[in-house]
């Protein structure tokens, strides 16, 4: 897709800080991180919102979320116990989508957003 922002940052026209890569998806650090951790996954596949997606997605979006929990670990971010049984650590997953979802991105991706808080902008 041409003039894409995160089509060039797949294609590596644009440079990033890329943690993970495959035959389908591209995960890099968000340029403006709203906490310690703040990573962007995203298909390499040019979709513009969650809204463009079809059953037929399935096999990509499910990709996408099951990446998380091996990037919360590299990033030692994934939810722990004390031994009391307390949780400790955790993220927050999340896909903005059309202006009124606060997207600015017009390909489709997922934040990932971990560490001590507080965060900026976000709850
Ligand atoms: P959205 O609001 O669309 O869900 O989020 C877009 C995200 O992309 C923002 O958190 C923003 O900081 C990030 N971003 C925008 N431009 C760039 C860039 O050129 N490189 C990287 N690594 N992140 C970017
Ligand atoms: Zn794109």
């Amino acid at each position: 897709m041409e003039n894409c922002l995160f089509c060039k940052i797949a294609a590596k026209q644009i440079p990033s800080t890329v943690v993970h890569e495959d035959d389908d998806l591209m995960v890099f650090k968000d340029i403006n991180p709203a906490a310690p951790v703040h990573l962007l996954i995203i298909p390499k596949l040019h979709l513009s919102t969650l809204s463009d997606c079809t059953p037929e997605h399935a096999p990509l979006l499910g990709k996408m979320l099951t990446l998380v929990p091996q990037l919360a670990e590299q990033h030692n971010i994934a939810v722990a116990y004390e031994a009391d049984g307390t949780p400790t650590r955790g993220y927050k997953t999340l896909i903005n989508s059309g202006p009124d979802g606060g997207q600015e991105v017009y390909h489709l991706h997922m934040h990932l957003v971990g560490g001590p808080r507080p965060w900026r902008g976000m709850r």
